[in-house]
Order: C-alpha cells, then sequence, then structure tokens
C-alpha cells in the first residue's frame, strides 16, 4: 500500500476535531469558523462580542438569576426547587446544562419538582452564555422536547437564543483549543 504522509493535513484534522461542538450547523457555518480558527481570530472575535464574564458564581446567586426569568416568563409553570452548577455534565457528551423532574407520591398526591443543573465550565462566562443554558433548561420545563414549540419559547424568552447558542460553541471549541478567555 502505497501511504503519502504529506497528502495528510494534519492541521486541517485538528481543526475538524475542534468543531466537535459544532456539528450540528451547516457547511457555511462551519467554513467561517474553520476560517476563524486558521487565522487564530477567535480569541478576537469573542472578545468584540462578549467583552467580559458575569458574576454569577455561587448556586444562590444562579438560582435567583434562574427565579427572575421564570417569574418573568414562566409564572405559572410547575416550582423549581433547586438550580446548581454542577462539576458532573460532561460539555463533551453535548450537555450543557440539564432539567430534572423529580416525582414523588406526597400525601396520597402525585407531586412534582424540577430542577436546573448547569455544567460548571459556564461559572466563567459572559452572561450571555449563561443565559442561554438557563433559558433553554426552563423552556424544558413547559416543552419536554426540542421540537418547535420548545424554540418558540426559548426566542420568545431570550430573541438572540440561536445566536448565544452559536457563539457559546464556539467558545467551548476556543476553551478546548487555548484554554481560558475570561479571567
Ligand atoms: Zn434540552
Amino acid at each position: 500500500m502505497n501511504f503519502n504522509k504529506k497528502n495528510i493535513d494534519y492541521d486541517k484534522i485538528q481543526r475538524m476535531k475542534a468543531l466537535k461542538y459544532l456539528e450540528h450547523y451547516p457547511q457555511n457555518i462551519k467554513t467561517q469558523i474553520h476560517q476563524l480558527l486558521a487565522s487564530e481570530k477567535l480569541d478576537k472575535y469573542l472578545l468584540k462580542n462578549y467583552p467580559k464574564a458575569h458574576d454569577i458564581k455561587s448556586d444562590k446567586a444562579l438560582y435567583s438569576y434562574t427565579m427572575d426569568f421564570k417569574n418573568s416568563y414562566l409564572k405559572k409553570s410547575l416550582p423549581l426547587s433547586k438550580v446548581i452548577y454542577d462539576g458532573k455534565i460532561n460539555v463533551i457528551n453535548d450537555a450543557l446544562g440539564l432539567h430534572t423532574i423529580i416525582s414523588r407520591v406526597q400525601g396520597g398526591k402525585l407531586k412534582s419538582k424540577n430542577e436546573i443543573r448547569v455544567a460548571t465550565v459556564f461559572k466563567n462566562c459572559p452572561e450571555e452564555f449563561l443565559r442561554m443554558i438557563v433559558v433553554h433548561e426552563l423552556s424544558h420545563i413547559k416543552e419536554k422536547n426540542h421540537d418547535k414549540a420548545f424554540y418558540k419559547l426559548c426566542t420568545y424568552i431570550e430573541p438572540k437564543y440561536h445566536q448565544y447558542e452559536l457563539d457559546l460553541r464556539i467558545y467551548l471549541t476556543y476553551l478546548d483549543k487555548y484554554g481560558k478567555l475570561y479571567f
């Protein structure tokens, strides 16, 4: 077998691997991000649009941040008992946050409560990215599946939901390749 090493563009393979957070996007968007990666301009792009990290660092602060959204947009939905940062969520497996409904029988009645967990990596990121995750998980209280109704609710709460998700994924790509961006 004739195996010619020179034909393999290792740099390109690295860039392809770096796009694992962006697999679901159309080719034209991936191409643009390839170009940003190749020209080493991801940091400039991110910092220009999102100059600083939020200061919602504790679980208590995260809970009241989330409750503000819930009270404004989902007031009548099931109660939210807990919102925490969770270091066990693996962002590589595509979970950025988790929404859990805990049901149990109490006094002959079925009681449900909601919990939201946010991957710890979002403790240090722009507020817009945290907002996108919180809006996503809150929307699951009403809409269980990732369908039209679900995304309609997400974009109703945050009109720039899709832009923030894309930029969040670009941020994760940056973190993997270069490490910390916000200090
Ligand atoms: Zn979801």
